[in-house]
């Protein structure tokens, strides 16, 4: 039987916190008074998370669990766990309870009524977190509202999707994704949902400085190529420039003024090198891009779907994209 609400959440390293988010959850969807199943994808976790799935499995049936082979990073876990749903409807969510459980009543009414097709949660504002972190995100957010026109500023991985739009994402060929920015682009009728994050109850953030960094990177690249754009403009800038001082240097030799300027030169020097090995890296994270899809390897693999039938090596549902 199709359930009518699916809810995914990609697991990693929560092995304390996740019976009392079970248990919330459980609670909560129970009152929508509608079939329901929760998918758990435990991502490779090194914790007793898998242990602990287990073990809340066998008190809460409407637990579907899937275990990754090895820890893929959420969005994969995500894509895992949006392939195993059936619900007529999804919410993905995270594990940690910052993703309040008590807004999926309303996003369930905002799609039931057919106001909207997407339901975003969207932070009325942000957790507490570390300067950095914050300085970054903002930094984030305006670029790629800058390059990409898509305005994701205090966006959340904790949406509702009708089975079109979940069917839509799964759709699409990309190896890496990000979820929060592609969701949008897909361009289904959506609304937008304010709640207040939690603080993370137990553990903390899995994302590093650099992790999210390279994130940010791979998020931008793939939907803008105006940093590409960006190197044409700098040559045309640099053409002309050049012209101008090649001019100018020329004026300075034939009337024999031609001394001084040891120092313009080094700097010249300096600045162009920069110039082009920037030029150069934004090239080369584009090629590093069309490298990673063009390899086309799976996403993630699954070690198995859950407790009673594990799933041996090289079986059929092992290579799931
Ligand atoms: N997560 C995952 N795989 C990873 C890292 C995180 O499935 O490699 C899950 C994690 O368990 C949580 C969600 O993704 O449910 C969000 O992770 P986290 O809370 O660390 O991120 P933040 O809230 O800081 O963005
Ligand atoms: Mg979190």
């Amino acid at each position: 039987m199709i359930p009518e609400l699916s809810v995914v959440v990609p697991v990693f390293n929560e092995a304390r916190g996740l019976p009392d988010m079970i248990r919330e959850l459980t609670q909560i969807a129970k009152g929508l008074a509608v079939s329901f199943e929760i998918v758990l994808v435990d991502d490779g976790s090194r914790d007793e998370t898998w242990q602990v799935i287990q073990f809340l499995s066998s008190s809460y049936p409407e637990l579907m669990p899937v275990r990754l082979i090895r820890n893929f990073g959420k969005e994969a876990a995500l894509t895992a766990g949006l392939k195993a749903s059936r619900g007529k409807a999804v919410v993905v969510m995270d594990a940690d309870l910052q993703h309040p459980p008590s807004l999926i009543p309303e996003m369930y009414r905002l799609w039931k009524t057919g106001v909207a097709q997407v339901v975003n949660g969207v932070k009325a504002r942000r957790q507490e977190e570390g300067k950095i972190h914050r300085a970054a995100a903002a930094g984030f957010y305006l670029m790629m509202n800058l390059m990409s026109g898509v305005d994701l500023k205090n966006h959340t991985d904790f949406k509702l999707m009708d089975r079109q739009v979940v069917d839509a994402y799964l759709a699409i060929p990309e190896n890496r994704r990000f979820f929060r920015g592609l969701i949008p682009w897909l361009g289904f009728l959506s609304r937008d949902l304010h709640f207040v994050p939690n603080n993370r109850e137990t553990g903390t953030s899995r994302w590093s400085v650099p992790g999210l960094a390279r994130m940010g990177i791979m998020a931008i690249c793939s939907f803008s190529s105006l940093p590409l754009q960006a190197v044409t403009l700098l040559g045309i800038f640099f053409l002309l420039a050049s012209l101008v001082m090649g001019i100018h240097t020329l004026v300075l030799k034939f009337t024999g003024q031609a001394v001084e300027g040891f120092a313009t030169v080094i700097l010249l020097l300096l600045f162009m090198g920069s110039v082009l090995m920037f030029s150069l890296g934004i090239i080369g994270q584009y090629i590093a891009m069309i490298y990673h899809e063009v390899k086309r390897r799976p996403m993630y693999l699954v070690s198995s779907r859950d407790d009673k039938s594990p799933t041996p090596t090289g079986a059929k549902n092992h290579s799931i994209r």
